[in-house]
């Protein structure tokens, strides 16, 4: 541990067990490549928060308070980046972690932003559509002071999507008197999105773990998957994985999830989710329940749900190869040195699902030239840099035998220390 750590100041508000957790990355890191004292003290808090409150007037009449918060962690690179959370569990803590892996994501892709995130503390399934989109609208004119094209450009995250992404585009544009499609990306192409973002996490993840497999020199015709959430990230990857010739033997969403040995029909399943709303009960699979499919034996297993879902009291049941992660933050501290111990593979999530960030800057940058790439053309950068990304951490990790998550996090830290020491420190 460098100096910083003796230190004694008062505690910071976001310091919760989520964001200690997610520090705990940067001070393992700072002491294994010998970063100065400075910049690691300046690089383990956010720069600024704000937490507002969000009035809305519900379908019934009555008016609700929710809380909503957004983070900027770092900006040395260029403007802030990072996605919009509804969900129960959203704190500052959490979104202040999230926020500082953006930034650590970023500069690992070499893309030119900082990091940041947002999100509502809400029940977003127990949101009408004009509930949500009034919840949204308010909460972009509570932090519209923060962000725009150049300052901090929001994204979706769980339980926000394209139309979110609309609504707040329409908020801000309103407010500023004219069209700004850049001020946020993962909108819809009809509205200056670009081609490929839906589904640029789960390409990314799917692309990882392809990546994964060669360099782990896994001998299967057709790797076994087992994928928890099968939302944007995970039905993709299902799907793009399953294309590829992998065998997916199990999915789950938030009611449970479904496994069958020799492999689910995945276009089938993606029919019967549009109509049924979950996985459950999909003919010719049995059901699991998530803490059953999190140890099913498999290749490769990919978390794209929640963070902290494989941790000190399951870890020992996890039985799979391979761990790709697709959400934030999946794997706790301890649970990602005993997989390490244990021989399995952990592609970090700020490799594994940078594919949507990565796609996101492309958005922009089609937004601010004002002109739009093919969707080929769109898969084909990303796959480039998406390959650059996973050849440098994969290299540094076979030379220096750090966990894949330390490589990637001393060449992105490694970026933006430099950055941070040319800048200096103000005043
Ligand atoms: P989403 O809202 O589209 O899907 C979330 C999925 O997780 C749903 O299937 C939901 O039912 C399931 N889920 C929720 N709680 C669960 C639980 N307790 N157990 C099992 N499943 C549960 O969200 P998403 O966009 O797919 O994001 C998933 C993860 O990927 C998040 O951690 C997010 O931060 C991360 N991520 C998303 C993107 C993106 O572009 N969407 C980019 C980078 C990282």
């Amino acid at each position: 541990m460098s100096v910083i750590a003796s230190v004694k100041r008062p505690t910071m508000e976001c310091e919760n067990e989520h964001f200690l957790m997610t520090q705990r990355q940067i001070d393992e890191i700072a002491f294994e490549m010998g970063l100065d004292p400075e910049l690691h003290e300046r690089l383990r808090y956010p720069k600024r928060a704000l937490i507002v409150t969000v009035p809305v007037r519900m379908d019934s009449g009555v008016v609700t308070s929710f809380t909503g918060y957004r983070v900027h962690h770092d900006v040395t690179l260029g403007p802030a980046k990072g996605g919009i959370r509804f969900h129960p569990e959203v704190s500052l803590g959490e979104v202040s972690a999230l926020a500082m892996l953006m930034t650590w994501k970023c500069a690992l892709m070499n893309l030119p932003y900082g990091g940041a995130k947002g999100g509502i503390r809400c029940h977003p399934w127990d949101l009408s559509l004009g509930e949500k989109e009034r919840l949204t609208r308010r909460y972009t004119s509570e932090i519209i002071n923060l962000i725009g094209p150049d300052k901090d450009i929001p994204a979706p995250d769980m339980y926000t999507n394209e139309q979110t992404m609309a609504w707040i585009m329409d908020t801000y544009s309103i407010n500023v008197g004219h069209s700004v499609p850049s001020v946020v990306t993962g909108k819809p192409v009809s509205i200056g999105g670009s081609l490929g973002r839906n589904e640029a996490t789960g390409r990314g993840v799917a692309y990882c773990a392809q990546r994964a497999v060669e360099f782990s020199e896994l001998k299967t015709a057709s790797p076994t998957v087992v994928i928890q959430g099968f939302g944007n990230v995970g039905s993709v990857a299902a799907k793009i994985l399953h294309e590829k010739g992998f065998t997916i033997v199990a999915v789950s969403d938030v009611y449970g999830g479904i496994y069958n040995p020799k492999g689910l029909d995945i276009p089938r399943l993606l029919a019967y989710i549009s109509e049924m709303g979950k996985v459950e009960n999909f003919a010719g699979a049995n059901n699991v329940t998530n803490a059953e499919l999190l140890s099913l034996p498999c290749d490769i297993l990919i978390p794209a749900a929640l963070g902290n879902q494989i941790h000190s009291e399951n870890m020992d049941k996890i039985n799979c190869k391979i761990l790709v992660e697709g959400a934030n933050g999946p794997t706790s501290p301890e649970a990602d040195q005993y997989l390490h111990d244990k021989g399995i593979l952990i592609v970090p999530d700020i490799l594994a699902n940078a594919g949507g960030v990565t796609v996101s800057y492309f958005e922009w940058v089609q937004g601010l030239m004002h002109l739009f790439w093919s969707e080929d053309e769109v898969n084909k950068r990303l796959e480039q840099i998406m390959g650059r990304a996973c050849d440098q951490v994969f290299d540094l990790t076979k030379k220096t035998k750090l966990r894949p998550r330390m490589s990637a996090l001393r060449i992105g830290i490694g970026r933006l220390a430099e950055a941070k020491r040319l800048r200096g420190l103000y005043p």
